[in-house]
């Protein structure tokens, strides 16, 4: 037994709508991903209190909406301190949750507190403009502005990966406008929107304000989705329960931040030794369960054969293991069932071109970061987004090949490329179709204040605080005539 997750145990635990912890009629046994052991008892919501939390957040609205900024950044402020305080077991209960690693999980809740920071900044500079409407012959006389106000309840629905940091993207930019949540964290993750709705109400955040309501997403996102109190839904997760959401969401406002199978250029002449490391962290960080994972890697034929090599021995060398040793690099994915199936699409590979350069097995439980090269493009692990510990390596003879193997793909979240040539970096930054180009590091690359989102099927709507906050505040325009 994990003596962890026995620390971080605690049999019930309630939803939280209005300030209150409220009982359900049924309960579901979390478990560790890793060691199968019970970690807690979640309340399970079903559709009449997930409406009691709308009705909470709709009767908010209004002292949300009169909170003047500056309360809403101390708030934040105080949310930033406590979570400081608490960043030991914030991280812990990420890793008894979802297995992510200690050491990335105590980078997450690092970000996390940058995210609530990011959005206490935020929330003193939402600004209108002025309009010069003497532009129009029928404007002479007028003078007028935009504001920017809140936009009401925000329907927030998490996935698993980053169960504190995402979150953050939701909450600390919804706070910071102005507006009240609904919380529906990943079934396998809810003790961190737990835990951070406690943080808020320490921090003074009034009742109401956010609520989390745990329970099945079938029926607690839904009957979110479909409530017409809500004004906007914003959604991380996959692109099946996002592109749902989104034909049931009618007028609703709606952010999706879905998947990917990112990709990264290496061009001739780029010093491999020098990029090891981060291709590592791209490609198996959080065991690849990350939107830009580092999936797909189109590598200069000069230059293929060095980096196959060194990545694969870089690989071999990572520690797989329990996720609260602090040494473990790679642990189990979120379900026995994920890594079946990500299993299968490893199988496929093998009455192909295709070669299985490290991993390729589980071990102990754990699937092991596998390496593929030469993969054809309609295989699974090339076209479809893979999100496990596999990374494929492809031989090409030219950026602009290589662009175009980029660009082949259903998704189009963030690309990477290392070169040398500011000629190609510009040409791969105007060509690529995808939410953000990364020159000279993996598409993993994200920081919390960066705008952030895809477009294909990798979403639409952008987060980083400022650009939530656009998302989640509505323009509303004054004129007044003069005359
Ligand atoms: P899912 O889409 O399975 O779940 C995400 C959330 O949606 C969960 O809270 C889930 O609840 C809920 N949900 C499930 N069904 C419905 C429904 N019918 N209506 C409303 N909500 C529903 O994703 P995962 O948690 O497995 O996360 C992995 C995915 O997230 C990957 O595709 C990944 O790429 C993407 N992702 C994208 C990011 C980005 O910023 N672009 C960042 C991180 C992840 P429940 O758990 O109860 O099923």
């Amino acid at each position: 037994m994990s003596k962890n997750v026995s620390e971080v145990k605690s049999t019930k635990k309630f939803l939280m709508i209005n300030g209150q912890k409220i009982e359900t009629a049924k309960y579901a046994s979390l478990k560790s991903p890793y060691s199968g052991e019970e970690i807690a008892e979640i309340a399970m919501a079903d559709k009449e209190l997930t409406a009691k939390a709308i009705d909470a957040a709709y009767n908010a609205r209004e002292v949300m909406a009169k909170m003047p900024a500056y309360e809403r950044a101390e708030i934040l402020e105080k949310v930033v301190i406590l979570l400081k305080e608490k960043a030991v077991e914030a991280a812990e209960i990420i890793t008894a949750e979802s297995a992510k690693p200690i050491m990335f999980s105590k980078a997450e809740v690092a970000r996390t507190i940058e995210t609530y920071k990011f959005a206490a900044e935020e929330a003193k500079r939402i600004q209108g403009e002025t309009i010069p409407f003497d532009g129009a012959t029928g404007g002479v006389g007028r003078i007028g502005y935009t504001v920017r106000e809140p936009i009401g309840v925000i329907g927030a629905i998490t996935p698993f990966n980053f169960p504190m940091n995402l979150v953050a993207h939701k909450v600390g930019p919804a706070i910071a406008a102005g507006n009240t949540i609904v919380l529906k964290p990943a079934s396998q993750t809810p003790l961190s929107s737990l835990f951070i709705a406690e943080i808020f109400e320490e921090a003074g955040l009034p009742a109401g304000v956010l609520n989390v309501v745990t329970g099945p997403g079938g029926i607690v996102g839904e009957a979110i989705v479909e409530d017409d109190r809500v004004s906007m839904v914003t959604f991380t997760g996959s692109p099946s329960v996002g592109i749902g959401i989104r034909s049931k969401a009618g007028l609703k406002k709606t952010t999706l931040e879905l998947g990917s199978n990112s990709a990264l250029i290496i061009d001739k002449e780029i010093d491999i030794d020098q990029i090891i490391d981060r291709c590592i962290m791209g490609a198996f960080s959080n065991q690849g369960q990350v939107c830009i994972s580092l999936q797909r890697v189109y590598a200069h034929e000069d230059v293929f054969e060095e980096f196959v090599t060194k990545f694969t021995e870089a690989t071999k060398q990572l520690r797989i293991g329990d996720p609260f040793d602090p040494e473990t690099y790679i642990s189990a994915l979120i379900t026995k069932g994920e890594a079946e199936r990500v299993l299968g699409w490893i199988d496929e590979t093998k009455g192909s071109n295709a070669n299985i350069a490290a991993g390729g097995n589980l071990k102990d439980g754990i699937l092991e970061p596998t390496i593929i090269t030469n993969a054809d493009h309609d295989l699974k692990v090339s076209c479809q987004e893979a999100f496990a510990p596999v990374v494929i390596v492809n031989k090409v003879s030219s950026v602009e090949e290589a662009v175009n193997q980029v660009n082949d793909s259903r998704f189009g979240l963030q690309a990477g490329i290392y070169t040398d040539s500011v000629k190609n970096a510009l040409y791969a930054s105007q060509e690529l179709h995808v939410g953000g180009v990364i020159i000279n590091d993996v598409p993993t690359f994200r920081v919390d204040q960066m705008p952030y989102g895809g477009v294909k099927e990798s979403g639409t709507g952008r987060e980083g605080i400022k650009y939530a906050v656009e998302e989640m505040t509505e323009m509303k325009l004054t004129v007044w005539n003069q005359s």
